[in-house]
């Protein structure tokens, strides 16, 4: 079959298994790899050692594959990647400085928090250290307002046209974080651009982030991939669904079962299928007609 130039990914940060959540994320990335007639790579995001569970990346792999989710090509591992992610962090000295700021400190200025839950930075240490403090985390200055790029625009497949301003909704932000570790928005930039991707589809917890991965690809040169942010699966608490949310363990013995209610929750008109290769095939066609075919 003829390869259509779309590359998309499954990035998932190995926390836990993979759960309704992030099943639905994976499908739909995968079924718009698929429409596409595209390349579907899988990354495991790792790179925040500290929330890594040992076992959780084979636990996930192994489930897209009894859901008869194949990725093309290598996987990528971040935790074996901080060369490459210095090497991107050294082309931003210009834009970046040390920051002595604790969280609390971020916090007790009150600028009030960014919808990912992190304080507003209020630049601090923008202007050097002061006397005595000692350096914790590497960030990244972003445009001051009415600067070029201070305003974020882009057009999100699923949620429409999106606006972010960094100076007034993030500050500027971390790149090197106080334990050492290269921050998910540094790590997943450098890898979406090394590996050639397209194509973004993941859930709108994600969506807040969208407007830094941006400026940084811009700082870095890279070219800005398509984006469309898919509803995520909330508890009844409304919280995103997790281990830590009481997220329930997917029942690999039942694929098609949990399939078919992920495929509901994104809106798939479905019927059930008889296999995996009839339920791909059906998901497909029904997601080509949804997102791909111009609604006249
Ligand atoms: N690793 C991130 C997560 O599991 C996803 C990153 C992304 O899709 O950009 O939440």
């Amino acid at each position: 079959s003829s390869f259509s130039g779309y590359i998309g990914r499954f990035a998932p940060s190995p926390s836990g298994p993979l759960h309704a959540g992030s099943l639905v994320a994976a499908m739909a990335s995968y079924l718009d790899a698929r429409a596409h007639g595209g390349r579907w790579l899988v990354r495991i995001e790792d790179i925040d050692e500290a929330r890594t569970v040992a076992g959780a990346a084979d636990a996930i792999l192994h489930a897209l594959q009894a859901f008869g989710m194949q990725h093309d090509g290598d996987i990528l591992v971040q935790s074996r990647r901080k060369d490459v992610y210095q090497r991107a962090f050294d082309r931003l000295t210009d834009y970046t400085y040390p920051c002595g700021c604790t969280r609390r400190e971020i916090a007790d200025s009150r600028l009030g928090t960014a919808a990912d839950g992190a304080a507003i930075y209020p630049g601090t240490c923008r202007h050097g250290l002061a006397p005595g403090r000692v350096a914790r985390a590497l960030r990244l200055r972003v445009p001051d307002v009415g600067q070029p790029d201070e305003t974020i625009i882009f057009d999100d497949r699923w949620l429409g046209p999106q606006v972010q301003h960094l100076a007034t909704e993030v500050g500027d932000f971390v790149l090197k974080r106080a334990d050492g570790f290269w921050a998910y928005q540094l790590a997943v930039v450098v890898d979406d651009a090394e590996q050639g991707i397209t194509h973004i589809v993941r859930g709108t917890d994600l969506l807040e982030s969208t407007g830094r991965q941006i400026y940084l690809q811009h700082l870095l040169d890279y070219p800005t991939p398509s984006y469309m942010h898919v509803p995520v699966v909330r508890n009844a608490q409304g919280e995103k669904l997790s281990k830590q949310t009481g997220a329930r363990a997917l029942d690999l013995t039942r694929p098609l079962d949990e399939l078919l209610l992920a495929a509901r929750f994104l809106q798939l008109d479905i019927a059930p299928a008889s296999s995996l290769a009839h339920f791909w095939e059906q998901a497909t066609t029904i997601w080509r007609m949804n997102f791909l075919v111009p609604h006249r």
